[in-house]
């Protein structure tokens, strides 16, 4: 829709507010800029490390004209006790300070009040992320509708309820697989594999989640990064039981068309965008594994080491993104240490630090992905059309490893049984899957024959599918008509 057809149907705005973790900043800051293009005014709320990390991506998008600001409120680092500069849960020098940073974004909530308190109009539309708790009693207050957004897609939310109704994993033990009952596929899982939410031992935990069921059901409605062919069965399900306002926009990293705004998403890259094409480029079509963990995890080392190895014994081309958040250090010295790097430099690319991911996986290049099936990285894979090989580490990894092994079967897992606890004690070395356990899985997803042939072939329908949806006419693009519209029938009210 054009911009100035949309200022004169009296333009919606929507108020945005993102929550500091890469995997729920990044799709949010996507999500404004496709609202801003089907003519929606958007104010992202934002803190200013943030804002320049993640907002740059966007600086095109506003030069060009579309309706985006920010509305940038100073960090209370202090009053946390988080070290200066720190705005996003992967900058922090020690996961045992998440808590903090997540009183601190609700602390925010004082000052966002008084800004809406002045504005006038109000927004038509309050867009946030669910984890923070606090936008629905805001939203209450000033009598604006809110819309919720937790980064994931229709398969975790369906896998969460039925746990959340049914309580099947009380009755089981830890190593016990159990069917997940309702679902449309027989979905088998182990107490030790689900999201920490449902650990009985954490403090506090049953409360948190009784607030997350508050402010969802409280909500006009839910926002999901997914699209509706790849999961139709759950989006269904998911729609039976929240009703109608349920909207699937996404592929959301879709929205960035240009290399140079793929190369500083999420952050600066730590490779020159050049040097990367150049390598892809030298390489042969889907011959290359990209190997890269998303943006929390931080794992042992040790277990670093066997992922290495195997990528080194694969004798095939790869990138590897190198990074284990304050553990980075230790791995960087057995790299050097051991020659790693020189030994692999004639078929191998060390990312150390930030991967420009999007620019990476669109690259033909590509054969597979090996991640850590963090939603956002899964389904980046799914639009580029590579297999997967599945590495789940924590949360809802291991559902969005089920959706991709067993039900789209375009990956192979490599086998991990337990998540690794990061979120609690990010010091507990977990299980160690061993090299050879990544070298299979690496090798059925890059082999030529019969079954990795038509694993390839799945994949790059999806991908297809992915594409069209967000275009003029396809499902996520009607989706998002279907919510702008329903917040102007709201306002109109
Ligand atoms: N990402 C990236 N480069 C990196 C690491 C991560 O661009 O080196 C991006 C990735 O493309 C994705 C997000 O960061 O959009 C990570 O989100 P995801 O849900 O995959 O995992 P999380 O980091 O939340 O575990």
């Amino acid at each position: 829709m054009a911009l100035e057809e949309s200022q004169e149907q009296n333009q919606l705005h929507f108020l945005i507010i993102p929550m500091g973790s890469p995997g729920h900043y990044i799709p949010t800051i996507d999500m404004a800029k496709l609202l801003a293009q089907h003519g929606v005014r958007v104010t992202i709320v934002t803190t200013p490390v943030n804002a320049l990390r993640f907002g740059s991506i966007l600086d095109q998008a506003i030069e060009s004209g579309l309706p985006i600001c920010f509305l940038e409120f100073s960090f209370p680092y202090k009053e946390f006790g988080i070290p200066e500069g720190c705005e996003s849960i992967d900058d922090l020098p020690s996961l045992g300070l998440a808590s903090a940073l997540m009183q601190a974004y609700r602390s925010l909530q004082t000052q966002i009040e008084q800004y809406i308190e002045k504005l006038d109009p109000r927004p038509n539309c309050m867009l946030a992320d669910t984890f923070l708790l606090w936008p629905g009693d805001t939203a209450k207050k000033f009598q604006i509708p809110i819309v919720i957004f937790d980064g994931m897609n229709c398969f975790t939310l369906m896998c969460n309820h039925v746990l959340h109704l049914s309580k099947v994993y009380e009755s089981v033990g830890d190593s016990e697989l159990f069917v997940l009952p309702g679902l449309p596929d027989r979905i088998e899982l182990t107490r030790s594999q689900l999201p920490f939410t449902f650990s009985s031992t954490i403090k506090g935990m049953s409360d948190y989640n009784e607030k997350l069921r508050v402010s969802e059901s409280e909500a006009f409605g839910v926002v999901v990064n997914s699209f509706e062919e790849l999961e139709q069965g759950y989006v269904d399900k998911y729609q039976q039981e929240k009703g109608d306002n349920v909207w699937c926009i996404g592929p959301l990293s879709l929205c960035h068309k240009d290399e140079s705004e793929k190369v500083q998403r999420g952050n600066k890259s730590s490779v020159n965008k050049n040097d990367c094409l150049k390598w892809l480029d030298s390489q042969e079509k889907g011959s290359v594994m990209y190997a890269c963990l998303g943006s929390v995890s931080r794992i042992e080392p040790a277990q670093l080491i066997e992922l290495a190895l195997a990528l080194e014994s694969s004798k095939r081309p790869f990138i590897w993104v190198v990074r284990a958040g304050h553990k980075t250090e230790k791995i960087e010295k057995w790299i050097d240490e051991e020659g790693f790097e020189e030994r692999t430099k004639d078929r191998a690319l060390l990312i150390h630090g930030w991967a420009p991911q999007l620019l990476v996986l669109s690259h033909p290049a590509i054969g597979g992905f090996l991640t850590h099936c963090g939603w956002n990285s899964t389904l980046e894979g799914v639009c580029a059309g590579v297999p997967m090989v599945t590495w789940p580490q924590f949360q809802e990894q291991f559902y969005n490893e089920k959706l991709v092994v067993q039900v789209l079967r375009t990956g192979v897992s490599v086998g991990a049984q337990k998540t690794s606890g990061l979120l609690v004690d990010e010091d507990k070395p977990g299980e160690l899957v061993k090299s050879e356990a990544f070298l299979k899985a690496l090798e059925i997803v890059m082999e030529e024959g019969k079954e990795g042939e038509e694993r390839r072939k799945r994949a790059k329908e999806l991908s297809k599918i992915a594409n069209t949806s967000i275009e003029v006419g396809g499902s996520s693009h009607r989706n998002m008509t279907r919510l702008i519209e329903d917040i102007k029938k709201l306002s109109k009210k």
